[in-house]
């Protein structure tokens, strides 16, 4: 059975042998891991994680590429039909192992995954993800930087994160028009994020970042207090401003 590329699923299949080896020793998966895939696709990650997993969770919401994969795989593979957006994690954090997720993801609603995914921070152990080679870079950058900014502090704030590899168009079919990265995400203890409200930073960087080059005392005039009591200049600008020194304005913010 031939499947034809689904652009609007975000559709670009891994194809490049080296790097699939690449990611899947970066992922170094253990037989009794308990391993949740976005997205297996044609199985590019799927068939070698199998040689390594004793089981396999994935989430695929295109119709045809599930009965390929279900063709293909027998039980070992746990097949979820649907979009990742809705999935609801809880059954499979039942048996109070730390879930592991992975994925090629759709570069279309990468964003919205990352955010989803935040939720259960607290029960994920790590995530190893293929993303836009743009939104690794917003994910890891420094202040200062043009790339700096809400998913930036977001990200920073929930997750330890490192690049693994930068990969090439041709790596995929079809192949996609930017270059993309895999990045490593590892949930902070969640002991040292306890007092962070996630939702209320949110809120405060959609503000704070909504004009990025206007100053703060423009954009958070509501914080005018705030911004004096911990020492930041109403004159300084979102994209200036330190993952400390935001989580510092949180606190103080009224
Ligand atoms: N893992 C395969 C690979 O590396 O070749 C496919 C990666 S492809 C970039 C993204 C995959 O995510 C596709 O199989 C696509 O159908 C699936 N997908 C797209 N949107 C999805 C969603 N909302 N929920 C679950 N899977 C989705």
């Amino acid at each position: 059975m031939k499947h034809i590329a689904r652009k609007r699923f975000g559709q670009n299949f891994l194809k490049d042998q080296y790097i699939i080896h690449q990611i899947i020793d970066a992922i170094d998966p253990q037989p009794e891991d308990l391993m949740l895939e976005i997205g297996p696709g044609k199985a590019a990650l799927t068939e070698p994680l199998l040689k390594r997993l004793t089981h396999l969770h994935v989430v695929e919401i295109d119709q045809n590429l599930i009965r390929l994969l279900r063709s293909r795989f027998n039980k070992q593979l746990q097949i979820y039909e649907g979009d990742i957006l809705s999935f609801d994690f809880n059954p499979l954090l039942k048996d109070k192992k730390k879930l592991r997720v992975v994925g090629n993801l759709p570069y279309n609603i990468s964003s919205p995954i990352l955010f989803h995914l935040m939720r259960f921070a607290g029960d994920i152990l790590d995530q190893h993800f293929m993303l836009q080679k743009e939104v690794v870079e917003r994910m890891l950058a420094h202040p200062g930087s043009k790339e700096f900014g809400r998913l930036s502090v977001m990200m920073q704030a929930r997750y330890n994160m490192n690049l693994l590899l930068e990969v090439p168009p041709e790596s995929f079919d079809p192949p996609p028009k930017v270059y993309s990265a895999v990045v490593r995400m590892v949930p902070k203890p969640v002991e040292s994020i306890a007092d962070i409200d996630f939702d209320a930073l949110e809120k405060l960087l959609a503000q704070a970042f909504s004009q990025r080059r206007k100053m703060l005392r423009n954009t958070l005039s509501s914080q005018l207090e705030a911004l004096a009591a911990i020492g930041i200049a109403p004159t300084a600008r979102a994209e200036e401003i330190s993952l400390e020194q935001w989580l510092t304005l949180l606190k103080h913010q009224r």
